[in-house]
């Protein structure tokens, strides 16, 4: 069993604080939400905890099995077993989606050990056909002229070939439409084992149709202002924000004065405390 623990966080991008004291722990086994308006800095999550160059962590730590995730390089994360699904992949002219999963999956062996060509190839049309893609998009360069759902298709393609401890997915379910959504769904949650484990941010619960989710959390200013099951999910579908605004006394979601993210970190972090949550 790994362990992924997110420890009060404070992340600044161009000089500007977007994370104000994040705190998550993940074990593999488990799938937890992270939902929350449009800017608060969800995906600013996803890529620090990847090492994207331009998030700044200003304090706090990030740890996997008790190792220092913020020294490691990019690619050392990816070893060590972290995957980010990007909410905008990009796209890489003259890369073949094969050779982009063949050269990951190398990359990850022990020195002086080679991917055998044929059992790759069995795996990569295995995993391409249980995703119900198009035949011919491992040959294509990676994610070029690929529509939006294929995009999100090809970042679970990769999921499933180079076996995470932790997957991030960031909005994984975004421009899906119901059929895809299913496949991808499907898939993510056929993953969930004592090997692996989940940080799913979405808008939306109907993925959790399929996707068997153990927490919540709700990102509200760059903290986590409140965890829980299911229920809080479903509370924010049909009801949004509003009411947890009210709760937290909150008008607006930028930084009124009303508003410290150390207050809100200290409220989340003792509301879960005394549930007994994680
Ligand atoms: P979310 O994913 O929750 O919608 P983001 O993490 O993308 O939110 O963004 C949070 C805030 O940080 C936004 O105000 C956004 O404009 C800002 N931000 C995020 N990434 C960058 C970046 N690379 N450059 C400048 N500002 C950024
Ligand atoms: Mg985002």
């Amino acid at each position: 069993m790994s362990k992924l623990q997110i420890i009060d966080l404070h992340v600044s991008v161009e000089g500007k604080e977007i994370l104000k004291g994040v705190n998550l722990e993940l074990n593999t086994g488990e799938f937890h939400v992270v939902m929350g308006p449009n800017g608060t800095g969800k995906s600013t999550l996803a890529a620090t905890i990847m090492g994207h160059y331009k998030y700044q962590v200003t304090s706090g730590q990030i740890l996997l099995d008790g190792e220092d995730v913020l020294a490691m390089s990019v690619d050392e994360r990816s070893r060590k077993g972290l995957f980010l699904a990007m909410q905008y992949p990009s796209e890489i002219t003259g890369v073949t989606n094969s050779d982009f999963i063949k050269t990951a999956m190398h990359a990850r062996l022990p020195e002086g050990e080679t991917l055998p060509l044929l059992k790759f190839i069995r795996s990569l049309d295995k995993a391409c056909e249980e995703l119900k893609m198009r035949e011919d998009l491992p040959h294509r360069y990676v994610n070029e002229g690929f529509s939006g759902g294929e995009k999100k298709r090809n970042e679970i393609l990769q999921m499933k070939l180079l076996k995470p401890k932790f997957a991030i997915l960031d909005e994984i379910d975004s421009g899906l439409d119901v059929d895809a959504l299913r496949i991808v769904g499907e898939n993510v949650n056929a993953m969930k084992s004592s090997e692996f484990g989940s940080l799913i941010i979405t808008h939306y619960e109907r993925l959790l149709d399929y996707i068997k989710a153990d927490y919540v959390h709700i990102l509200m200013n760059g903290v986590v202002v409140k965890s829980g099951g299911l229920e809080l999910m479903e509370k924010v579908d049909k009801e949004g924000y509003d009411w947890l605004k009210e709760e937290l006394g909150l008008d607006e979601l930028d930084d009124g004065p009303n508003i410290s993210g150390n207050i809100l970190g200290t409220c989340a972090l003792k509301e879960s405390m005394d549930k007994g949550d994680k």
